[in-house]
């Protein structure tokens, strides 16, 4: 398949494949609510408020999002965002097909289509034109320019656009414009409480409540660790990994290591500290 430039179109009505990129979840995702985000995002969705996931990595964004397309009987698109990532990759293209050029719908126009819940995750990381395409969709237009078939597309009823952002990647040159953010209903994500987490752990590793106790306390201990310039803390995404490597057999120290120390840092005197908590909190 070859990208072909504007001149060279001829503009087809049909999109090519689209329903691949929607996801239908065959189950219910195991989702532990924090607070009162589900009520927040449903109050949003009534009203198709564009919504922001605000949270540091491995707090549940995505976990949540996947959780609420289940819940509101919503497809789901979702789009790892990234530095290269143009408005062209988000809307589609035009693509020499069987010697016939074609339209494909990129994973939002797709959404945008089908009444899909649209999961853009790492906004921050996308150029800020493809920031700014968005623009016309996350207001009470909810209009999606495809500028290459020279058309603006009227969002299906039911679409619903959910970005997230980790604030603590955040830089001057990275910073979500005002006039994004202020686009968007902010639902602030952190780390669960301990009860909460140890039910999380429990639940997607099957081990012992003992096991997954002390793994919360391991990163209530770790996440202390920030003002000893630790960027990332202890997620519960490590903590089910290190949980997962414990119920498969690996010792709990090696488990740890592994999946929590080495992912956290790469410098030798914070791994040492945090193998020195492990040791602590671990019998
Ligand atoms: P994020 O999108 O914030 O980076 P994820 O949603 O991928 O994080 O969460 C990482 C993992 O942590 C999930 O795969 C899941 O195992 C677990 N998790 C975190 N929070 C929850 C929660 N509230 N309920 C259920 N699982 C959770």
């Amino acid at each position: 398949m070859v990208a072909m430039s504007d001149a060279h179109v001829v503009q087809q009505a049909m999109p090519l494949d689209s329903a691949g990129l929607l996801e239908w979840p065959s189950r219910e995702p195991f989702y532990l609510p924090i607070g009162r985000e589900v009520d927040l995002f449903e109050a949003a969705y009534r009203h198709r408020l564009p919504v922001l996931l605000k949270g540091p990595t491995g707090c549940g964004k995505t976990r949540f999002v996947r959780a609420m397309a289940w819940r509101l009987h919503r497809p789901l698109v979702t789009v790892a965002c990234h530095d290269d990532l143009s408005a062209n990759d988000l809307t589609g293209r035009f693509l020499v097909h069987g010697g016939e050029t074609v339209w494909q719908d990129g994973p939002l126009t797709a959404a945008v289509r089908a009444g899909a819940i649209c999961y853009l995750d790492e906004v921050v990381e996308a150029r800020q034109d493809t920031v700014v395409a968005i623009h016309p969709l996350a207001d009470d237009r909810r209009l999606l320019p495809l500028d290459k078939r020279g058309e603006l597309l009227a969002a299906h009823p039911e679409f619903q656009l959910v970005v997230s952002y980790n604030p603590g990647y955040q830089n001057l040159m990275k910073e979500l414009k005002p006039s994004t953010r202020q686009r968007f209903v902010t639902i602030a994500f952190d780390f669960p409480p301990r009860d909460i987490e140890v039910a999380i752990i429990c639940q997607e590793t099957g081990v012992e409540r003992p096991v997954a106790v002390n793994l919360a306390k391991l990163a209530e201990r770790v996440r202390r660790l920030r003002d000893r310039g630790l960027v990332e803390v202890a997620s519960t995404r490590l903590l089910v990994h290190a949980g997962c490597l414990i119920a498969a057999g690996v010792e709990p120290r090696d488990a740890c290591e592994a999946a929590i120390a080495g992912p956290l840092s790469d410098d030798p005197e914070l791994q040492a500290a945090i193998m020195d908590l492990v040791a602590m909190t671990l019998p």
